[in-house]
């Protein structure tokens, strides 16, 4: 093939393709086959990493330590590997414009690629104040956390600003995470958000008060129910406080904001179908246009268990979702076919000696078990969700290993309850026994 034509390309060198090109050599890719092109100078790693250990004073983890697969507990594929396997890896280039009709696609500096097979992996940007016009939010030292440049900005600052002030913007994962690994750096954490509690979209009221609870124990202040609308800054340009919407000022020298992401799907917008802001894909990641499939924070694919269209922005997914993809073009090459995606949705986090995992739906009633007290020595709890008279969700903090495997079998199984108080009291055990 003439040079820069490739038989599969993937664009966006992230999580999705790492595990994508893993796979691409289980199915048997040859040498000169693969390309991903990726915005990132680097080899595609385990993002969360980057509001985890990246940011730890002691037991940082630095690349090539957290390059993919070591994140599912696979083999790193370093940047040697990809030569190894003859597949090319075509880093700090970005794709600007994607041709499906003609099958090419152009990087910012002019340079085209073709393809036969395209897999769009180009995850999500973070949403910045910028946008919305927010007065003062270009100033210096404010930052967001998506790629590992951002991260490196963040180390850099965490360096200058030694024991200073930091404000988070936002009481997401990211918000959480960040101020968690910013306090251990004994930087003075601040966290300002709109809603009544911490993590809304997954959190009951009854998981958040106790990591409200925790995070002030360790120092953090919490400020619910009001927003950052602008920021001051000091002759050169850096950030010097934040003022909220109720009219307080608050001292800051770092603010970091993680007010949400968005799916970057511009590249193929008008020329594939979208749902629900994503790309909208088959079971096997295939999107409404002819070879070209959509895996990791893009896709909108159909969730089967609970029989909707669904995307999801989290790594377990981004991994199995372009496996997926990759073994269904090689069955469809071959004429053979592949089971359908059958998705279990898990998400987690950890923050300071927490470490919580989430399974299935958060939808319906809910029943809190365990001992949620900020107090408590095991700060083992957790909750369900049930709807219909079944179990659809579970979420546990500092399960072991056999208890996440527990929960997670029990969000598949759905099992019936009836007696909700009963559930309460049995607690984990319920899990346990399924
Ligand atoms: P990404 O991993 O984001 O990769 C996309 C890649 O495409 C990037 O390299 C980008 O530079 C590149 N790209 C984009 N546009 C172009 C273009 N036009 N041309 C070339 N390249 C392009 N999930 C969890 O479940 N648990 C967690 O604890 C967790 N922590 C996280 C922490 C952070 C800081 C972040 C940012 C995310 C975290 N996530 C977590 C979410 C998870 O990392 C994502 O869902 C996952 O990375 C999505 O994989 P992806 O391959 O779709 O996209």
């Amino acid at each position: 093939m003439a040079e820069n034509s490739f038989k599969y390309v993937i664009v966006g060198g992230g999580v999705a393709a790492g595990y994508a090109a893993r796979e691409f050599t289980k199915q048997g890719v040859k040498s000169g086959e693969l390309a991903i092109i990726s915005k990132e100078g680097v080899a595609p790693y385990e993002r969360p990493a980057l509001s985890k250990a990246y940011l730890f004073p002691e037991g940082t983890a630095r690349l090539p330590g957290f390059h993919v697969c070591v994140g599912s507990g696979g083999e790193r594929l370093l940047p040697e590997w990809y030569t190894e396997k003859g597949i090319s890896l075509i880093l700090n280039t970005e794709i600007v414009k994607a041709d499906l009709a003609s099958k090419t696609l152009i990087s910012a500096a002019g340079e085209t690629f073709k393809y036969q097979i395209l897999i769009v992996a180009t995850g999500s940007t973070v949403i910045r104040l910028t946008d919305f016009g927010v007065e003062g939010a270009d100033a210096k030292n404010i930052f967001y956390l998506r790629e590992i440049d951002d991260a490196d900005k963040l180390v850099e600052a965490i360096k200058t600003k030694k024991n200073g002030k930091a404000l988070i913007v936002g009481g997401g994962y990211i918000g959480l995470e960040l101020s968690a690994a910013l306090r251990m750096n004994n930087i003075d954490v601040c966290m300002v958000y709109p809603e009544p509690w911490c993590m809304p979209r997954l959190f009951t009221a009854g998981i958040a008060s106790f990591y409200e609870s925790y995070y002030a124990n360790k120092g953090i202040d919490i400020i619910k129910g009001t927003v950052a609308v602008g920021f001051g800054k000091n002759e050169n340009g850096e950030v010097v406080d934040v003022k909220l919407k109720d009219g307080r000022v608050i001292e800051a020298d770092i603010v970091v904001v993680g007010v949400g992401g968005r799916p970057l799907t511009t590249l193929v917008k008008g020329q594939v179908e979208e749902e629900k802001g994503g790309i909208k894909t088959d079971a096997f990641f295939k999107t409404s246009s002819p070879d070209v499939y959509a895996v990791g924070d893009v896709a909108t694919f159909p969730l089967k268990l609970f029989n909707e269209q669904r995307r999801v922005e989290h790594v377990d997914h981004a991994r199995k979702s372009a496996e997926q993809a990759v073994k269904a073009i090689f069955a469809s090459e071959q004429g053979t076919s592949i089971e359908e995606y059958d998705y279990l949705p898990y998400f987690y986090s950890r923050a300071f000696d927490l470490s919580w995992q989430f399974y299935g739906d958060n939808v319906g009633e809910t029943v809190l078990f365990g001992d949620n007290s900020p107090t408590s020595e095991t700060h083992k709890f957790g909750t369900y969700w049930i709807k219909d008279g079944k179990v659809v969700g579970v979420f546990l903090e500092s399960g072991t290993p056999e208890e996440n495997k527990a929960i997670a079998k029990l969000a598949r199984v759905q099992p019936l309850v009836n007696n909700l108080d009963q559930l309460a009291a049995e607690g984990l055990a319920f899990a346990s026994n399924i």
